[in-house]
């Protein structure tokens, strides 16, 4: 396993493996990798010839006042499991290569980033389809990989790749969950048991809305009040938002006669989490 921090480098060398005729996956990540990250390296490493990641914990998707700092890092953990699980290359870039002094150029998906995640956290998801757009010019993947727990940015990144003519595959893949159904994330080691506690929630309460399909129930503000209640019981979380919307375009639906996602976020402390799952009439 290689690790390559020049963004140069990765480029020509990409560019060696493509002439070669071999077939490149990229999974971009932040790091500080889970089983949830590791579903996404294991298909793309059945998919491909080449399996690259990219550990960036990008500052522009950041906002003021959120974790960029905090987020959690641990590069050596993560060339082990990297290691395990077969990956070929490790990119893992300095911030100041991404973005040297003088950086202003910013790929901006408008309309399915304006709802959900988009509306809490301005400028999150310029900065997300701005470094998959460059990770996408450095390691030229014929295949990238993303899990559907960010559903909202797993959608922008399909516009954008659609959009802008990016000859790539993008593959979404299920959410990975804990045994007891808590959703993987970094973030998730924040958790004191209690927040922990309360934080499965979450997933009980998108069970439960799939329950409300299974026995025919269409009305999007019936299962929002139900999972409302459900998670609104925690004392120690705060709802941001939970919606059900039509899995393209992102906007609400009142009633779900087409496939919809129902996702939400929530702050426990510090600490933000999303959830979602797809309901299928
Ligand atoms: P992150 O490091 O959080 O930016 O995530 C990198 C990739 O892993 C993104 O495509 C995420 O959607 C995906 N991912 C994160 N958590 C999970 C999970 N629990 N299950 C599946 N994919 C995930």
């Amino acid at each position: 396993m290689r690790i390559i921090s020049s963004i140069k480098q990765m480029q020509e060398f990409c560019r060696r493996q493509r002439q070669k005729g071999k077939v490149i996956a990229l999974v971009p990540t932040m790091g500080y990798l889970h089983e949830g990250h590791l579903s996404l390296m294991e298909e793309g490493r059945r998919r491909a010839d080449l399996l690259i990641i990219s550990i960036f914990v990008n500052p522009t998707q950041f906002g003021k006042g959120e974790d960029y700092q905090e987020y959690p890092r641990d590069l050596e953990c993560d060339k082990g499991l990297a290691r395990k699980v077969g990956v070929d290359v490790i990119f893992a870039p300095e911030t100041s290569l991404m973005y040297p002094s003088g950086y202003q150029t910013w790929v901006e998906v408008t309309e399915v980033t304006k709802n959900l995640c988009g509306a809490s956290r301005p400028g999150h998801f310029s900065g997300v389809t701005t470094v998959v757009a460059k990770l996408f010019n450095i390691s030229k993947p014929h295949i990238a990989l993303f899990g559907e727990k960010d559903f909202q940015q797993l959608v922008a990144i399909k516009r954008m790749v659609a959009d802008l003519n990016f000859d790539i595959e993008i593959v979404g893949m299920p959410t990975v969950r804990e045994e007891d159904g808590l959703a993987l994330s970094s973030r998730n080691t924040y958790l004191s048991t209690q927040e922990r506690t309360a934080a499965l929630s979450l997933s009980r309460s998108l069970r439960r809305a799939r329950g409300f399909i299974t026995s025919g129930e269409r009305s999007a503000p019936r299962i929002i009040r139900a999972v409302k209640a459900i998670v609104g019981r925690e004392k120690l979380i705060d709802i941001d938002y939970i919606k059900i919307c039509d899995v393209e375009s992102l906007k609400e639906l009142r009633k779900i006669d087409q496939r919809a996602v129902l996702a939400l976020a929530v702050r426990l402390g510090k600490i933000r989490l999303i959830d979602n799952c797809i309901l299928e009439p």
